[in-house]
């Protein structure tokens, strides 16, 4: 359906933000996209890069714009999960199907081209403006250099908050009667480490996977740079036995490092070196609704539902909000009120099953890895699976390697849970989970 062209403002220009400026652009509006960093494009390269996991969803929402294949480009395909597990060789895990693969991409090499791409089409970007306030009947926001100071006002016809999980629209929001909204932080955290690239520019692991470290109650990623980098992310809780209070000197790090990470070994000044330059970070799960004020306000990504990160689907999922709004848009043409009605309805459950699935992710990493009841489950489950691929899509490839709603991930993970809590049941299970019997059980079960 045909749209009047309208005057917008996107307040972030992060990864939802910018995408969402292209969507628009093209749509026919005039974008202002404010954001309170500077252009991230002249700040000089840190040294630092991190990275992320791009799966279905994003793609399908970069191809709509016709970027897929452009951001390919800058990107790695990793078809397999590498896992370093004490006293055992590596092995590797498959992803999924053959040619089905998660991409490792860098974050600000994403972000800039992004920003090259929007403001190529005509969308206009405001560095270093932060929004102080908005208001939402009259799609009115207010920007200046400190909260009790100068305000400059500028007025919309409609205002997007694409300023992440501590937006300042949401907040904005949130005083009104009736506003749903959960903040909830778990006890780990997280830091980013770097292991840099051989002297020739190749890479020091296997640049085709994903690694991970799991050690219990803390684990080590990493993903690869297409500088030959990788870039690691060490998830630990904040207090404890091992923890990143327990780690206060470089001795300690070093002996942390070694104990627990032995074929990083060759690494250990440096990650020694980044583990106290580079910040500890909290991880938080938020929650809101509704997400949308009228026909004149709408939070888009992290802004209206932050995740943890164990799915690597943040991202994803902010840029399928945006793919979904585009649907309802070309639904409704002017009726932005119907549009936003029925993206914030289609999206809120999504939202809520993807916050629930990487909140389990993380319960399972850190406190089921070590359970031998959950490890024969896991057995079984996979036995099964390569008997009967059709019949039993384990919940990481539903939301990976699909574009099927979370929620129906979810649904499906639980029915698939349930099953596999009666073939538990059966007695002597751990000497016959390969067998015909548990297969036929299976069967009978779905
Ligand atoms: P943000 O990236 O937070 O951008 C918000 C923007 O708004 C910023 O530019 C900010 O400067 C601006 N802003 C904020 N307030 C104001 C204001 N008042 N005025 C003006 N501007 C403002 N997702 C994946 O899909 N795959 C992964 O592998 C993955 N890994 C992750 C690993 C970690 C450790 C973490 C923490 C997250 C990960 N994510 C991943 C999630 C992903 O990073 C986020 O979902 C994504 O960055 C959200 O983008 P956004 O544009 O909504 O918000």
């Amino acid at each position: 359906m045909k749209q009047t062209s309208k005057n917008i403002a996107i307040i972030g220009s992060g990864l939802v933000g910018s995408l969402l400026a292209i969507y628009l652009k093209r749509l026919g509006h005039t974008i202002t996209v404010f954001d309170r960093r500077p252009d991230i494009r002249n700040i000089e390269f840190s040294g630092r890069s991190i990275n992320l996991a791009m799966s279905n969803r994003g793609w399908q929402s970069l191809a709509e714009v016709g970027i897929e294949d452009e951001i390919k480009k800058i990107a790695i395909p990793l078809d397999k999960r590498a896992m370093h597990v004490t006293d055992k060789p590596i092995y590797f895990q498959k992803y999924g199907k053959e040619g089905e693969a998660i991409w490792s991409i860098s974050r600000g090499v994403l972000n800039k081209k992004m920003i090259d791409l929007a403001e190529e089409a005509g969308v206009e970007f405001r560095f270093d403006e932060k929004v102080w306030n908005v208001n939402l009947p009259e799609a009115t926001l207010f920007t200046g250099e400190t909260e009790k100071g100068e305000w400059t006002e500028y007025n919309y016809d409609i205002i997007f908050g694409c300023d992440g999980a501590f937006s300042r629209v949401r907040h904005k929001m949130q005083r009104r009667s009736r506003f749903d909204y959960s903040q909830n932080f778990i006890d780990v955290g997280y830091k980013e480490l770097s292991i840099p690239a051989n002297e020739d520019g190749t890479h020091k692991l296997d640049k085709n996977s994903f690694h991970i470290w799991p050690r219990g109650k803390f684990m080590l990623i990493a993903m690869p740079n297409i500088d030959g980098s990788f870039t690691c992310t060490l998830f630990m809780p904040f207090e404890g036995d091992v923890s990143f209070e327990s780690i206060q000197t470089k001795e300690q790090a070093k002996d942390f490092f070694k104990t627990y990470f032995p074929n990083v070994r060759k690494e250990i000044e440096n990650l020694t070196e980044d583990f106290f330059n580079n910040p500890t970070s909290a991880m938080v799960t938020m929650k809101c609704y509704p997400w949308t004020y009228w026909d004149k306000v709408a939070l888009v990504g992290d802004s209206a539902h932050a995740i943890v990160p164990f799915y690597g689907q943040g991202m994803n999922a902010g840029f399928e909000d945006i793919f979904v709004l585009k649907e309802k848009i070309e639904k409704y043409g002017d009726d932005w009120e119907a549009v936003f009605k029925e993206y914030q309805e289609e999206r809120k459950p999504n939202a809520d099953a993807i916050a629930e699935l990487s909140y389990r992710n993380f319960v399972e990493m850190s406190s089921k890895t070590a359970d031998p009841k959950f490890l024969l489950q896991k057995k079984i489950e996979k036995h099964f699976a390569s008997l009967h691929p059709d019949k039993w899509i384990p919940a990481y490839s539903r939301v990976t390697f699909s574009n099927r709603p979370y929620s129906e991930a979810l649904e499906m993970g639980d029915a698939q849970e349930a099953i596999m809590q009666k073939v538990l049941e059966m007695p002597n299970i751990a000497d016959k989970w390969d067998s015909a019997e548990v297969e036929q059980k299976i069967l009978s079960l779905i």
